[in-house]
């Protein structure tokens, strides 16, 4: 692995308008995960793409960054599915040409802590089932239809996926064998399915206990959405040996191999359409990138209400279906650095999920409702620990994340304020919640008191600051039943060379953008053109 400095972290081109090219096939608006694999995947294809991101560094939610000497992820704590060569790991392969390695983490890749019990969730379908058992004698029928529930909605996640590709008037040719494929469930909420199969209050809050990675607890959200997430790391959770930065810097350089770049600090303000076809973007500095076609990785939010001409949005019907879909929690999260390897302090490879009771949804509604009332989950993450890389990058030294909601409401008055110049009530605000939140960490994990050399607090402000959104969105729009199920909400869209991708399109998570960004590229160039790619990735 190569040393690491602060720049290495910063990775992408700076923009400058003489640092482009005099033309590209397409451009990329975003540098997260589904607008790179978008852009490699095109590349791939000959296509010369330009890639705006706005911020310093490229990866989106993907980035990493460094301050005091520590290194923190933002948005990636474990992936599933990468530990064989399944289709989740070779699209990686493939993209990051071999590059991109990954650690496992420990069998009992999540811990539920419920009230005063705890239960863990352990890599591998039998291990995973037997243990639930165990820990639930009584309920080994439930627990077996779950794990049957759970094998027959991710097979029909593909078709679902797949209907997304699809041309509006073959979205009705598909309709049938589409439903016909669908299982009951998987457009139903969680809970109500999940209390067909028992009544035990605490069985369903764990199988719920992952409900921080989907956004929405179980009374909200949709039983495809809780089926994916359990589903993806069934077989346990891995992480990107270097940090997660080095996932958009293995990817990268395909982009760049087919003459294409990505750029950073470079903001788009504009899409522009003329004579109702896209013509290009308008950059923040007011420079014109001229090219009639463009893909939004930005989200649904950013690109129908932020980028787009208001006109366009209106005449198209957009602005009639914007409200079908809302965004989802927004959140806090504690970056922590401590002086001693995670290992000395004994951090395990094991994310912990810590509930105050296993009535998930009372619990949020609570907190919305009355911010000291306890947090409805805290999620804590051990970066340093999964990484065997850490130590060569960071010596003598680790690093703990600790994730919570926080409605976007409780920060609204500051929106617009500069970073690190919000006043004193903020900061009071701020060092409230990371009090309380580094209290959990404490109550875990006793022995690491005296031991945290330096932590910092973020709130949903830093979120739209470092990835462009507008609500301090965890991942972009709320997982419902009815966002599930909008036809709208996949690559293709009214406007003439305007294309969509990222976690918007498919489902929240690096898997659920990367795949998005495959779909995108099918749609965009059809099954004939894609068909042998396919083949090399997939061989
Ligand atoms: C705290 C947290 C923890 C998470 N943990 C996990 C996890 O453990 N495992 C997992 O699989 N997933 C996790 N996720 C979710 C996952 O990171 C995201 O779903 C995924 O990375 C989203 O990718 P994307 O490409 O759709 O969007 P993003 O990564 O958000 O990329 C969008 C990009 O667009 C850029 N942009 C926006 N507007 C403009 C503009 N006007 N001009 C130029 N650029 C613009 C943004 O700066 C951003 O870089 C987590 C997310 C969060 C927030």
């Amino acid at each position: 692995m190569t040393a690491m400095t602060p720049s290495t972290l910063r990775i992408g081109y700076r923009y400058r308008p003489k640092r482009l090219a005099p033309q590209y096939d397409a451009i990329v608006i975003g540098s997260g995960m589904g607008g790179l694999t978008t852009a490699a995947l095109l590349s791939e294809l000959g296509w010369k793409v330009c890639v705006l991101e706005q911020h310093y560094t490229a990866g989106g939610y993907t980035h990493s960054y460094e301050r005091h000497g520590y290194e923190w992820d933002v948005g990636v704590h474990y992936i599933g599915d990468v530990g064989k060569r399944t289709r989740t790991r070779r699209m990686f392969d493939f993209l990051s040409s071999g590059k991109l390695k990954w650690a496992p983490m420990d069998a009992e890749y999540d811990r539920f802590y419920i009230g005063d019990k705890v239960f863990s969730a352990i890599a591998g379908k039998k291990a995973f089932r037997d243990n639930l058992v165990t820990s639930f004698p009584a309920e080994e029928k439930a627990i077996d239809a779950y794990m049957e529930l759970l094998a027959d909605v991710s097979g029909a996640l593909s078709v679902h996926s797949m209907g997304r590709v699809l041309k509006p008037w073959q979205q009705s040719v598909a309709a049938p064998f589409m439903k016909m494929r669908t299982p009951a469930s998987m457009y139903r909420n969680t809970y109500d399915v999940l209390s067909e199969l028992t009544d035990n209050q605490d069985l369903i809050a764990v199988l719920c206990g992952q409900w921080g990675d989907i956004g929405l607890p179980p009374k909200q959200s949709a039983f495809m959405m809780h089926a994916m997430i359990a589903r993806h790391y069934l077989y346990g959770g891995y992480y990107p040996i270097g940090g997660s930065w080095r996932i958009a810097d293995s990817i990268i350089p395909m982009i760049q191999k087919g003459g294409g770049e990505v750029f950073t600090y470079a903001r788009v303000k504009r899409i522009l359409v003329e004579n109702g076809k896209i013509a290009g973007v308008a950059m923040k500095d007011g420079h014109r990138i001229e090219c009639p076609c463009v893909i939004s990785s930005a989200g649904t939010d950013n690109t129908f209400n932020h980028l787009l001409p208001a006109d366009v949005v209106e005449k198209t019907g957009y602005r009639k279906l914007l409200p079908t879909v809302q965004p989802s929690f927004s959140y806090l999260c504690i970056y922590i650095g401590l002086k001693e390897t995670a290992q000395q302090l004994g951090l395990p490879k094991t994310n912990f999920w810590i509930y105050p009771h296993n009535d998930f949804d009372a619990a949020v509604e609570q907190f919305v409702a009355d911010k000291d009332a306890p947090f409805p989950v805290v999620y804590i993450s051990f970066p340093s620990a999964k990484d065997p890389d850490y130590e060569n990058r960071h010596p003598g030294t680790a690093t703990i994340e600790i994730v919570a909601p926080a409605p976007y409401k409780w920060f609204e008055e500051w929106q617009g304020s500069t970073w690190g110049k919000r006043g004193e009530d903020y900061n009071e605000l701020k060092e409230n919640f990371g009090e309380r939140l580094m209290q959990h960490l404490y109550d875990k994990l006793p022995q690491l008191q005296g031991k945290v050399d330096y932590y910092e607090v973020s709130t949903p402000l830093s979120t739209d600051w470092f990835a462009g959104y507008q609500r301090g969105e965890l991942y972009g729009l709320d997982h419902t039943t009815e966002r599930l199920q909008q036809k709208w909400l996949g690559p293709r869209t009214k406007i003439p060379g305007l294309w969509l991708t990222g976690q918007d399109v498919l489902t929240a998570g690096v898997t659920g953008a990367m795949m998005s960004g495959m779909l995108t590229t099918m749609a965009m160039v059809g099954m004939r053109k894609m068909t042998p790619l396919m083949k090399r990735i997939y061989a």
